[in-house]
């Protein structure tokens, strides 16, 4: 099998994976999900002309005579019914979000008037008829579809939400997912330290990037290079929606994953993706779900979960928007690059009067896991490209964040 460029990938697993069914959850834990339904107002909001002010509400033609001193007749507070009405050479003290009065047009800020008697107050300045007035269903209207289908539930949908109040909602289900990892060199974290082995960071780095999409996975521990252990491993991980492997699939002696998956039933879609880090990569099909073999070294492992896990999950919770912000950004020091594969460089990111300034975070060895600990985002660099010179703009995609965008922002 050819190796696929970035693009064709990520398409082929968009059109892979599906959403993952629909759930109802309550207002409180609904945040960062995304609707499977309309939401609808249900009465006028506001539920008719309030002010907007603390002040007076007055008749504007009393306003034809500045100042203009007027008889206070009412004292409106939010949540108060007024019954009187205001005529000429009245007015109404009124407060924010009260009603505004019958007979009333305009309310005058409290700040542009005077009172020195009591029950009278004087109007330094006219404004126009309907000002600091907030109208009956300026907001939403009652019937009126606010939220539709595939909205994202950030802090200001939940506010929304309330103000309908929905107290649950059916929103896409997250799909669940189980992590395994591979190799005979692995240490466990429980287990004591032995110089001659390799701690498993991978298990926790890819939880962490789950968990900050809101998926608590099942960690299903380290299976031992030998296809039999594999195999009793893989069976069970194959019962989630999606399985994350670690190591394993490349082609070297002791890389049984793709050969057991393929025991197992799974549909293997490619294996190999033309970036760096990256491949080997592979992404398959059962029955039941949707399988990734990321590759062992931990940079790899995280830029890879990056660029194809977190937009097919994201697809999977129907979101719209399935991939990380990218931003332009001035590189600082020169970069040579080997043309053939799109490349991400880890990158710290600073601002200057110009604009963004991204830095490599040093050696770029898929084994430094340090150099994603460091990294504020992945500077992309294209398949095509021999280097980059300082102070050349690029492209870096932001690692953390909940803001996401349509397209994937650069070119491959
Ligand atoms: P593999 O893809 O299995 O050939 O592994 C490539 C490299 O990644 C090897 O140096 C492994 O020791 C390392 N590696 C594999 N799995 C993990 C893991 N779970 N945590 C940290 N490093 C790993
Ligand atoms: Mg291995």
């Amino acid at each position: 099998m050819e190796y696929l460029s970035l693009y064709a990938a990520q398409k082929c697993v968009l059109q892979h994976v599906k959403l993952s069914g629909v759930e109802t959850v309550r207002l409180e834990q609904a945040l960062g999900r995304v609707l499977a339904q309309q939401v609808r107002a249900n009465r006028d909001q506001p539920p008719y002309d309030v002010s907007a002010m603390d002040g007076y509400a007055v008749r504007n033609v009393d306003l034809a005579q500045i100042p203009a001193v007027l008889e206070i007749i009412d004292d409106i507070k939010a949540g108060d019914m007024p019954i009187k009405t205001v005529q000429r050479g009245q007015c109404a003290r009124i407060m924010t979000g009260a009603p505004v009065p019958k007979g009333a047009d305009t309310v005058i800020r409290v700040e542009d008037t005077q009172t020195s008697e009591t029950n009278k107050v004087q109007i330094e300045y006219a404004v126009p008829s309907g000002s600091n007035i907030r109208l009956q269903g300026e907001g939403m209207r009652n019937g009126d579809v606010v939220l539709n289908a595939g909205t994202e539930i950030t802090p200001g949908v939940i506010g929304v939400l309330a103000t309908v109040k929905a107290a649950q909602m059916q929103v896409y289900r997250r799909p669940r997912v189980a992590i395994l990892s591979t190799g005979d060199e692995l240490e466990g974290m429980d287990e004591p330290l032995d110089p001659n082995k390799i701690p498993n960071s991978n298990s926790y780095a890819l939880m962490a990037q789950l968990q900050a999409m809101g998926i608590e996975p099942a960690l299903l521990g380290i299976a031992r290079d030998d296809p039999e252990e594999l195999a009793q491993y893989l069976r069970r991980g194959l019962e989630y929606d999606v399985l994350l492997v670690s190591g394993g699939s490349s082609v070297g002696v002791h890389d049984f994953v793709r050969p057991t998956l393929e025991a197992l039933g799974v549909t293997m879609h490619f294996w190999r993706v033309e970036i760096r880090p990256g491949h080997p990569l592979a992404f398959g099909s059962s029955d039941k779900g949707w399988v990734f073999g990321l590759p062992g070294n931990p940079v790899s492992s995280m830029v890879c979960f990056e660029q194809f896990v977190l937009p097919a999950l994201r697809s999977m919770t129907g979101h719209a928007r399935l991939y990380r912000r990218t931003i332009e950004a001035r590189l600082t020091q020169t970069l040579k690059a080997k043309p053939g594969r799109t490349e991400f460089v880890r990158v710290m990111l600073s601002r200057d009067v110009n604009g963004y300034v991204a830095t490599p975070t040093g050696t770029q060895s898929s084994g430094v896991l340090l150099s994603m600990a460091r990294a504020d985002g992945l500077m992309v660099v294209p398949a095509d490209s021999t280097g980059i010179a300082a102070g050349e703009q690029v492209v870096v995609q932001l690692l953390d964040g909940t803001a996401f965008q349509d397209e994937v922002g650069f070119r491959e």
